[in-house]
């Protein structure tokens, strides 16, 4: 037993290609007739970045997928990754009224990716063009999402801008990171394309800190966003964790993103510490990459697992096993990884994982790989700006609304700063940090899209969905009647 490639080229593509295909012209059809266009529409509040999605399904309804794409691309210049990775079950989708009726939600989604596929290599010239250069320069630590998310919206708003990237290519855990099933680096790259089409720079191989110091920055731009993300997997603090066959699902997961597909290396039996979605990202695909048995240790029981529903229903159906209420003790093998040894665990009465004594057993496996979270980079993030607040957790502090941290002329949005959410929020939080530099150097405020066609009391001010001003009918016909004196 050892890790080693255990897959032929056509296998692996097969095993590895899109979890949800792409909808034919009919298919998309079909699914965008079944949508109500709701009027406040539950859908559009769901989304961190306030996609219009009745707007955008009925322009494929009509055929009109330019039309489709640019109101997805408006809202989320990510829209063809966030289309792909987004877990829709618990945003749009789990919001979506047909549930309300006992039928499937729209497959918004997959929608949403028909629309942006269907513009692929041309997204720049649906895009509004950016305002007249306002002479200031802004500066992007990291190339994520985030720093994506909030490079658009400043190059939209007429500034300079330049993203120092520490890596080969940009793009974050969007290039180097999401199951590849859901999402391969070409669709990341793409997106990263559309960006530099903006008049974005971006110079990757770049590491600031190291390469590039802070203070040169904080001298050469006005101001600087801090889009970092998050730091390496946390340790088990286990005897045997050096062996060569243990490794951090992270790196496992960049080397699917950076080598043919047939050449990653995976043991015959995995074991994957953790039941996280990376957790069930590594299992599945460890398994997919012809692992004869991928399982998964956890120290609590099915119901607590962090995971979403729908990857465990994925990592299921992909045939990988689950041991609940065990806790890793002790990595086997003399120089390569022979087992894992694990202790029972039991809740105690405040729900945490207890072992119990005299439980242990091992399970046989030549490869371990951990999936406990990411670390948050508090050392580089002090090194690089002592007075940076940070909370007790080690995540950036900053306004909401404006990404304002405590060091003037620094802000910040993404996993750095919400400890580690999803793609969409990270691009949402790029974008409203964008609007928060302009208006701390411009002086303007900026809102919006607001969809004015939702509106729906005659005589109200413009109350829409969209990125800060989410559909709030209620609220709207209050203020309605409160001017008419009728309430
Ligand atoms: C395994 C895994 C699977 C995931 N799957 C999903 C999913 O299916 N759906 C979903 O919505 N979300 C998923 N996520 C979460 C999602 O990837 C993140 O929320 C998102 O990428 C955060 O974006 P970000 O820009 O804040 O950080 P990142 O994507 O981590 O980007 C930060 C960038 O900053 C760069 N950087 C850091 N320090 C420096 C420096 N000093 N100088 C220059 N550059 C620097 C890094 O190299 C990196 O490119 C997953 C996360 C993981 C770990
Ligand atoms: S909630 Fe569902 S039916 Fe209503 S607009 Fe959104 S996708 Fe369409």
């Amino acid at each position: 037993m050892t890790r080693q490639r255990r897959t032929d080229q056509e296998t692996a593509a097969r095993m590895m290609a899109d979890i949800e295909p792409a909808y034919t012209d009919q298919q998309a059809q079909v699914e965008a007739d079944r949508c109500l266009y709701c009027f406040d529409a539950p859908c559009i509040m769901a989304c961190p970045t306030g996609i219009d999605i009745p707007a955008f399904i009925k322009k494929i309804a009509v055929q009109n997928n330019r039309g489709a794409a640019r109101t997805i691309l408006s809202s989320n210049i990510l829209g063809a990754s966030c289309a792909r990775v987004c877990p829709t079950t618990v945003l749009c989708e789990g919001a979506c009224v047909l549930q309300d009726r006992d039928q499937k939600p729209i497959k918004i989604g997959r929608l949403q990716r028909y629309a942006t596929d269907a513009v692929a290599g041309k997204e720049a010239s649906l895009l509004e063009k950016p305002a007249a250069a306002t002479g200031k320069k802004v500066a992007v630590i990291g190339g994520g999402p985030a720093g994506l998310g909030c490079a658009a919206e400043m190059a939209r708003l007429g500034h300079a801008v330049t993203i120092f990237e520490r890596r080969p290519e940009a793009g974050g855990l969007n290039t180097y990171g999401i199951a590849y099933y859901k999402l391969t680096p070409e669709v990341s790259l793409d997106e990263v394309e559309v960006v530099k089409s903006l008049g974005v720079e971006i110079r990757c191989g770049v590491e600031v800190g190291v390469d590039l110091p802070m203070a040169d920055l904080q001298k050469d731009y006005d101001a600087v966003f801090l889009g970092v993300g998050l730091g390496h997997t946390y340790t088990l603090g286990i005897p045997g964790e050096d062996l060569p066959e243990v490794m951090e699902a992270l790196a496992f997961i960049e080397e699917i993103h950076t080598q043919p597909l047939h050449e990653v290396a995976v043991g015959e039996h995995v074991v994957v510490i953790g039941c996280g979605n990376t957790a069930i990202d590594a299992v599945t695909q460890a398994k997919r990459l012809g692992a004869t048995s991928a399982t998964i240790v956890y120290r609590r029981g099915e119901k607590d697992m962090p995971a979403y529903a729908y990857e465990y229903e994925i990592a299921k159906a992909d045939g990988c096993g689950f041991v609940f209420h065990a806790a890793p003790v002790e990595v086997l093998g003399e120089s390569s990884v022979t087992g894992l040894k694990v202790i029972r665990t039991e809740p105690d009465a405040e729900g945490r994982a207890r072992p119990v004594p005299g439980s242990e057993s091992v399970i046989p496996c030549d490869m371990v790989i951990k999936a406990l979270g990411q670390e948050k980079q508090v050392q580089m993030l002090q090194t690089l700006l002592p007075d940076l607040a940070l909370d007790a957790k080690g995540r950036v502090v900053r306004d909401e609304k404006t990404g304002q941290t405590s060091v003037p002329g620094v802000f910040a949005g993404g996993d750095a700063a919400n400890g580690g959410r999803e793609v969409v929020n990270a691009v949402a939080e790029g974008k409203k940090a964008a609007r928060g530099i302009h208006a701390a150097l411009c002086g303007d405020a900026v809102e919006g899209p607001v969809q004015h066609t939702r509106v729906g009391v005659p005589g109200s001010k413009p109350v829409g969905s969209g990125l800060d001003r989410p559909v709030r009918v209620p609220e709207a016909e209050a203020e309605y009647y409160a001017a008419k004196g009728e309430r």
